[in-house]
């Protein structure tokens, strides 16, 4: 039986946060913001459970960016000090703030939003943390001087987050790490180190998520540039089969990533992507489960877990839903073809 997850957010309906657009400001403030969260994270919960997702998420409705949501509530940030900086190696410009003295957390970032989803739902629940290389492209340092020790810091935070997440029933705690993808040399270096450290202690399922970004311009363009072939996962991926992370999120829905690297995550549960969040059309359950197929090719049906490309939240709320529905159909399709063989 292959199962089904998604790899992250989802679109904020049009009354918490403008559509389509990433950062988008929140239309709530205080009480009505919080209250206004936990009723978008019901609505996803309960499509995905129609919808035939077995492991669900909040979506992230109840952050901004699923970098600069985490960091918000850590100290030794300056978020007057906001500096224009290209990221993913330079791929796109976006606004991040500056780290000037060592981070500290000083209590539990995601705890009641965790706590409310698991209130909310008998399925798998699984939660998304940004992974601690993604957070170093996503933030200027003016303190550690160097990214691996900036990152192990991170890291470190990151840690005691999961540890307690852990301990309100999470499923699986997922880390993404789409910088894996723009800074792959430095992944057997440091990349792996900071992902252990994460998830020092924690005995539920751990994942690693890796993507080539959600479905905006600067992605789209980027992918266009890359050629025939997409192998930046093989450089990499050998380090992750030996690490200790128990799943590997990646895209493989429409996409020019050669099926064989699975070959290369032999020792993994491999979150299959099914689903292009780069483009409108609801993919039909037939062209689902022939992605998924293709994956079987490399990876035993036991080991694959339907999934997205990526997170959904830039796409129109609609179209987010069906391509959910098509997930979940397009893996009970297969799903039924191997109980009959
Ligand atoms: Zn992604």
């Amino acid at each position: 039986m292959i199962r089904t997850t998604i790899a992250g957010s989802l679109p904020k309906p049009a009354w918490l946060a403008e559509p389509e657009k990433l950062w988008a400001p929140w239309r709530l403030v205080g009480a009505d913001l919080v209250e206004g969260k936990q009723d978008a994270a019901r609505v996803w919960i309960k499509i995905q459970e129609d919808a035939g997702i077995d492991i669900v998420s909040d979506g992230e409705q109840f952050r901004k960016h699923f970098v600069h949501g985490f960091l918000e509530h850590i100290d030794g940030i300056d978020w007057q000090r906001m500096t224009t900086m290209g990221i993913r190696d330079d791929r796109y410009d976006a606004q991040v703030p500056t780290v000037t003295a060592a981070v500290q957390r000083r209590k539990s970032v995601h705890g009641d939003d965790v706590k409310f989803c698991r209130e909310n739902t008998r399925h798998g629940l699984k939660v998304t943390l940004p992974g601690p290389m993604t957070i170093c492209d996503t933030i200027a340092d003016a303190h550690y001087g160097s990214r691996p020790e900036m990152a192990m810091a991170f890291a470190r935070l990151l840690n005691a987050e999961a540890l307690e997440l852990q301990a309100l029933g999470v499923d699986v705690i997922q880390f993404d790490e789409p910088a894996f993808n723009a800074f792959m040399d430095q992944v057997p270096v440091w990349g792996v180190d900071a992902l252990h450290l994460a998830i020092e202690g924690l005995t539920c399922k751990t994942a690693v998520h890796i993507c080539y970004g959600y479905g905006i311009k600067a992605n789209n363009d980027w992918k266009d540039s890359l050629g025939d072939e997409w192998r930046q996962y093989e450089e990499f991926f050998p380090a992750l089969n030996d690490s200790r992370i128990d799943q590997v999120s990646l895209e493989c829905a429409d996409s020019k990533v050669p099926l064989s690297v699975l070959r290369l995550l032999a020792d993994k549960e491999v979150l299959v992507g099914a689903i292009n969040v780069a483009s409108e059309v609801i993919e039909t359950p037939e062209k689902v489960a022939a992605t998924l197929r293709a994956a079987m090719e490399f990876v035993d049906p036991e080991r694959i877990i339907a999934c997205t490309n990526c997170g959904m939240a830039p796409l129109p709320r609609h179209v987010a839903e069906a391509k959910l529905q098509a997930l979940g159909a397009g893996t009970a399709l297969l799903n039924r073809e191997l109980a009959g063989r």
